[in-house]
């Protein structure tokens, strides 16, 4: 196969599933990260030949996109913040609400040293290994109930270069953290069933519900939990963060404040949702 038959072969399978828009930066993916090449070797050189396992490779990864698997667990792994993390189904892929609220706590701690940080629900680990990165010497530790989770996301930290430690634990179980921290962050599961119908057919049958979705008669459980643990194990500058349910702000504000927390922000994000609070005590 050549790589200009690649590309018609992409587009003709996939024209009925997907908008253009989105068929064009899966052709750029994959011939990024299965080709090693980019657009321009492509306009430059549309005869070459792929390889008989590169072509291999691209027609087992049209077939999953036909049936809406994510591109990214077809490729095996994402970027997210200059960062490559692997991702399958047990953990959700990094979206870019995410590398918000992460970007709020760098602007608010890159400069200050040894900070002491605990994430809750580490999925693919890229809150915890962005933190690493980002602060200045901090020790970042990171809690999920999934052993698969912290499998790869242990991966995940190794791959880039970074010392996490990682608890295998259950929150809502959790009685009291075991030490005090700076910083406390979360992206719990938020989204209530009542907003399936608004969700992509890739992300519902293919992301693990775990780290999805919450009851509709109790949205909040995982930010009641994980407020009142951290309201007894925040150093008194400390701040919690969390990403949030876009629908859910005013009612997430109301619950910290209940809680006793004292300066609370909330922020959008770049669709100018809802998406992030930041408490104090
Ligand atoms: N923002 C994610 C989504 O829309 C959900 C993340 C979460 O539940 N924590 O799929």
């Amino acid at each position: 196969m050549t790589l200009l038959s690649f590309k018609q072969k992409l587009y003709a399978a996939l024209e009925s599933h997907y908008p253009t828009s989105e068929i064009d930066s899966f052709f750029k993916l994959i011939l990024q990260d299965v080709l090693n090449l980019s657009k321009i070797d492509f306009a430059l050189e549309p005869n070459k030949l792929i390889s008989e396992n590169e072509s291999l490779e691209i027609d087992s990864i049209i077939n999953g996109l036909v049936q809406h698997q994510p591109i990214q667990h077809l490729i095996g792994f994402t970027e997210f913040m200059d960062l490559k993390l692997k991702v399958n189904g047990y953990v959700l892929i990094p979206r870019p609400e995410t590398e918000e609220l992460i970007r709020w706590i760098l602007d608010d701690y890159s400069n200050t040293q040894k900070l002491e940080v605990l994430d809750i629900g580490t999925g693919s680990g890229c809150i915890p290994i962005a933190l690493y990165k980002g602060l200045n010497d901090a020790n970042v530790n990171t809690i999920d109930v999934s052993i698969q989770a912290i499998e790869t996301a242990k991966e995940n930290a190794k791959i880039n270069q970074t010392n996490i430690h990682f608890i295998h634990q259950d929150i809502l179980t959790t009685t009291q953290f075991s030490q005090q921290y700076d910083v406390i962050v979360s992206n719990p599961p938020y989204v209530r069933n009542l907003e399936k119908l608004e969700m992509q057919k890739n992300v519902l049958d293919f992301e693990p519900h775990l780290a999805l979705f919450v009851e509709d008669n109790d949205p909040l459980i995982f930010y009641k939990q994980i407020a009142e643990l951290a309201i007894n194990s925040l150093k008194p500058k400390g701040a919690l963060y969390y990403e949030i349910n876009q629908y859910l702000g005013k009612e997430t504000v109301d619950l910290l404040k209940q809680i006793g927390f004292k300066n609370i922000e909330l922020k959008k994000d770049m669709f100018g949702n809802d998406r992030m609070v930041k408490a104090t005590l």
